[in-house]
């Protein structure tokens, strides 16, 4: 029996950022993964894979739509997909054995196997049973199932299948317009599939912002996606290599079907930590079978704490790490801190479309007195240089104090942007701050400049 001062359950973004700052702090650490490599599902079937598709499928986008108008002429590339697989399990790759080579240099103990707790202050796996005087649950999330779908991860798949299909699909179907089935929607559309998504809801991406919603739908659709709005899904019928998916519009209840080679189901994640043994250890559940947790991200058993997709929040591989370094401070007798009031969202779509803060829709739901600075990136050189001019960054801020309350883009570069706004949010800044802070030329963040300026007395270039 070996014993730590802590045991991390779980190697994702906020297991292994844990054990990393556990370890800078001095404890004895060790993470248990039950994978065969290290990262979660950000690293292995989440962030990462996506992002490379979407890099990959967008240079394409780039070849195709724009390269000869730059005096680039030639023939489009073709679509080796195979070749775009093997580079995207090569980023996985280099990302995973990047968590192998910090855990080697922190000297945290990686624990190969499934983790159960049998008992506070005493983590299983296999037939060792190893002590820990703090022990976090880390252990993440999975993709939610549908009533009537069935997933087999070849014909109807979530996003870990949709992530690896053994080919590119002429017809893909996507239920559910959040993040992950936009993002991987675009893949496809990029690739030349017919992608059709369907959405309970009447808006796109819910929760964000309305201005940006509608224009985000209106893009994506001048990219070749196709949405039903409205419509709420039966079930799907499957075969070896198609499926059918049987939708109602709210409307009407009028019924319909689909053909589809692949359908893709994305309607969220829920948080995972079956095997763990929580009933018998008596830890506390909230309503939506998320691990509860109190403000320093200890459970209702002393010593045993969680963070990341498996509790309550956005789930998001940033707020995973936060909340991982925040509970190392707490288990190092620190004070750990995390800001939830500013934490930014992105989607890795082309034009990109990020977000921090609260939206118009909220303050109005407040009662709270507001301004907004709107800025296009039809005004920005830069983003018209690169044929990016569609979308625009709106900045909100108070209406009295102009303390900045929150920011949405849709456009270049919008989720390195957001960033800016993070930071000046931080601090506490006025849309005036920002807007006499001086921003090199040419660069999209001008936008936001000219955002912070629109709040006060106008844009420059609008
Ligand atoms: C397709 C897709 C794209 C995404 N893109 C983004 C993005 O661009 N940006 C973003 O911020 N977020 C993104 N996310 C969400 C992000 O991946 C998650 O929010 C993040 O991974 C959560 O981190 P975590 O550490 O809480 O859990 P996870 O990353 O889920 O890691 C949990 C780990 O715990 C292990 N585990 C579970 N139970 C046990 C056990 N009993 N014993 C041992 N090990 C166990 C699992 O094997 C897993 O490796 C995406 C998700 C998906 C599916």
């Amino acid at each position: 029996m070996s014993s730590y001062d802590v045991i991390i359950i779980g190697s994702g973004p906020g297991g292994y950022v844990s054990a990393i700052r556990c370890a800078q702090l001095g404890l004895k650490t060790a993470c248990v993964e039950g994978r065969e490599t290290l990262g979660g599902t950000c690293l292995n079937v989440g962030c990462i894979p996506s992002k490379a598709l979407l890099h990959a499928t967008h240079m394409l986008h780039e070849a195709e739509h724009n390269f000869a108008d730059m005096g680039l002429k030639g023939k489009s590339p073709s679509v080796d997909w195979a070749q775009m697989q093997t580079y995207k399990q090569n980023t996985i790759d280099t990302n995973t054995k990047g968590i192998e080579f910090l855990f080697k240099k922190n000297k945290i103990d990686w624990i190969k196997g499934w983790a159960t707790i049998p008992e506070a202050g005493k983590v299983k796996v296999g037939d060792e049973v190893h002590e820990a005087k703090n022990i976090i649950i880390a252990t993440g999330s999975e993709p939610a199932s549908l009533p009537g779908v069935e997933v087999d991860e070849t014909v109807v798949v979530t996003s870990t299948g949709a992530l690896s299909l053994n080919k590119v699909p002429k017809k893909l179907v996507v239920i559910g317009a959040g993040v992950i089935g936009l993002e991987l929607g675009s893949v496809y559309a990029r690739l030349g599939t017919e992608v059709t998504v369907v959405e309970y809801l009447d808006a796109i991406t819910p929760g964000m912002d309305g201005e940006v919603q509608k224009n985000f739908m209106r893009i994506l659709k001048k990219q070749g996606v196709n949405f039903v709005m409205g419509a709420a899904v039966q079930g799907t019928e499957a075969s070896k290599t198609k499926a059918k998916v049987t939708y109602k519009l709210r409307k009407d209840d009028s019924e319909h079907t689909l053909d589809a080679d692949v359908v893709l189901v994305s309607t969220g994640r829920k948080p995972f930590h079956d095997g763990l043994g929580l009933e018998s250890l008596g830890v506390e559940l909230t309503k939506r079978g998320q691990i509860a947790v109190n403000d320093t991200w200890e459970t209702s058993v002393k010593g045993i704490y969680a963070i990341g997709d498996v509790i309550e929040g956005p789930m998001l591989a940033h707020k995973a790490e936060d909340e991982g370094m925040a509970a190392a401070e707490v288990v190092a007798g620190k004070h750990g801190h995390v800001n939830y009031g500013v934490i930014p969202g992105v989607i890795y779509t082309h034009p990109e479309v990020a977000n921090v803060g609260a939206t118009e829709e909220q303050l109005k739901e407040e009662g709270r007195a507001y301004k907004v600075g709107k800025f296009s990136f039809m005004g920005n050189a830069r983003a018209k240089a690169v044929f990016a001019g569609e979308g625009f960054v709106k900045l909100i801020a108070d209406k009295e104090t102009d303390r900045i309350l929150g920011a949405h883009i849709i456009g270049p570069g919008a989720g390195d942007l957001i960033h800016e706004v993070c930071v000046a949010m931080e601090f506490g800044a006025s849309a005036e701050d920002l807007a006499m802070t001086c921003h090199a030329h040419p660069t999209y963040s001008e936008a936001v400049r000219e955002a912070a300026l629109a709040c006060g007395d106008g844009a420059i270039h609008m």
